[in-house]
């Protein structure tokens, strides 16, 4: 078996040409770590409205049928410093739109993407080692793979691998779409996509890929049952052995405030002055009064019930009563904003808020706090809270998902720990794990060895990008 591996890597969002959350930053920095461990990749993703003027050279096109409309593929061909190859798939009648997802004809929409991914490889006569998709939006690359690909005289048996980076998304469509996309319509069935009625592509990936991965071990037992699998958990057990944890990484070339040109002040474990600068910056960002002592718990996220900000809004009042103050950026869900909007109204010199998507502001947030909040009901993996501990900024964390196999509780005997962790995802649970991290903060000492064990942690993607070889190459001895 060769060494070296070509690994086609399909999704629908990669920093910085598109991004909704998380699966953007790992599609940067996953294929980066490969790159580094010395195999090919090439990244392949849709040429959105937004990515304009598109990057590198255009090739094709080549015909791709999903419907009954005739439709072609152009490719734009680049290669970033690192090394990687990203390839666009440019048909502006699918994706020179607005946002990502959320249009009526996703559907053929993200079958699009994934043939043209298939396509684009068929066209030039070259067989990648193994496909690698994410999530419901490529859930069809290993359904095409099997069912019209699989006796090709280029792509003969190419294995496939799926990764699921969030269960609650799972590209549900009605019964009659797969005679549309040009699969075959018995695939409708309950063995293959057919899920409560209709089809789901998250249940294509699943069922077809040789193997399947999420995001975190703790995650990939999670979802195997009912309060996390969300209905999904009967398919996940039909593939048994074949679902495995691997827990996400960072990217440290752009989260280290050792050399991030976005924050106020640069700093380090062993100097650690530069945080307060950034402190300072942050509560003048945000408007708040300019009191050091007073610790910031800071909030960067997707503004949806999966990520607990009820339960913020339930503890609101018991939180005020203690001395903190909070900062949230964030863009969600019109209930949720309309949630945290009611605070600041009521408390603005305590707590403030930018509905908005700021990569910059979110660097400004992560190096300024103190402390760092995800009250999550569900986390499949979740980066920020590393982030966080890398920047010195200690996370408050549910236990769930990732956050169980990234958050080490704090043990003030051992000094050993990288934060503080709560299980019942209500007020009372998280004023509970904010009254451990303020009991804490009041021992400089201990807080200040609670801030290094966090930046000391390597959560860097060289391990975790060696699991996935293994598991590539698991796949190709199955195909
Ligand atoms: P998820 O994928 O569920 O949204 P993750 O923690 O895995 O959660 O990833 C979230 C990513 O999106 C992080 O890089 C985080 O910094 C970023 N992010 C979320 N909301 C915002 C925002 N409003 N502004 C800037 N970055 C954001």
């Amino acid at each position: 078996m060769a060494d070296t591996l070509h690994v086609a890597y399909i999704t629908p969002e990669m920093v910085p040409f598109a991004k909704t959350g998380g699966l953007a930053d790992v599609s940067a920095a996953f294929p980066k770590a490969l790159v580094r461990l010395g195999h090919r990749v090439t990244v392949v993703l849709p040429r959105y409205g937004s990515i304009s003027p598109p990057p590198g050279k255009l090739a094709g096109p080549v015909p791709v049928s999903v419907d009954a409309v005739p439709r072609t593929a152009g490719f734009h061909r680049t290669r970033t410093d690192a090394g990687v190859e990203v390839v666009f798939v440019e048909h502006p009648p699918f994706f020179d739109r607005s946002g990502l997802y959320g249009w009526d004809d996703d559907g053929p929409r993200f079958a699009f993407l994934a043939r043209s991914a298939v396509e684009y490889f068929r066209a030039r006569g070259e067989r990648p080692d193994v496909f690698h998709a994410h999530d419901w939006q490529t859930g069809l690359v290993p359904v095409y793979l099997k069912a019209l690909y699989w006796d090709d005289a280029t792509l003969r048996r190419t294995p496939s691998v799926f990764t699921i980076h969030n269960v609650a998304y799972q590209g549900q469509f009605a019964a009659d779409t797969l005679g549309m996309l040009g699969l075959p319509r018995h695939l409708g069935n309950d063995f293959a996509l057919g899920y409560h009625g209709g089809v789901s592509f998250l249940k294509g990936g699943t069922v077809f890929a040789e193997l399947v991965s999420t995001v975190s071990p703790t995650y990939e037992r999670e979802i195997q049952g009912e309060e996390h699998g969300l209905g999904f958990q009967d398919v996940l057990r039909t593939r048994g052995g074949d679902v495995v944890g691997v827990l996400n990484g960072v990217d440290y070339e752009i989260w280290d405030p050792r050399k991030d040109e976005q924050i106020a002040r640069r700093y380090t474990a062993a100097d650690l002055d530069g945080k307060r600068a950034c402190k300072a910056d942050l509560l003048r960002a945000f408007g708040l009064p300019g009191s050091p002592d007073l610790p910031v718990i800071g909030i960067i996220s997707r503004l949806v019930w999966q990520k607990g900000f009820d339960i913020v809004a339930e503890a609101w009042w018991d939180l005020l009563r203690r001395p903190v103050r909070m900062i949230a950026l964030g863009t969600g869900d019109v209930d949720v904003q309309a949630g945290l909007a009611e605070l600041a109204r009521r408390a603005p010199d305590r707590f403030a808020v930018r509905f908005a998507y700021d990569e910059g502001l979110a660097h400004r947030v992560v190096a300024g706090s103190d402390m760092f909040l995800m009250p999550s009901r569900s986390e499949p993996c979740g980066l920020t809270q590393m982030y966080a501990m890398r920047y010195g900024t200690v996370p408050i964390a549910r236990s769930t998902g990732g956050l169980v196999d990234t958050v080490e509780p704090w043990d003030p005997v051992t000094g050993r720990g990288t934060g503080f962790r709560f299980d019942h995802a209500d007020g009372t649970g998280l004023i509970w794990a904010i009254d451990r991290a303020l009991d804490t903060r009041r021992d400089p000492a201990g807080w200040e060895t609670l801030m290094r064990n966090g930046m000391a942690r390597d959560h860097s993607w060289e391990r975790s990008a060696r699991e996935y070889v293994s598991l590539y190459r698991r796949a190709m001895s199955m195909a």
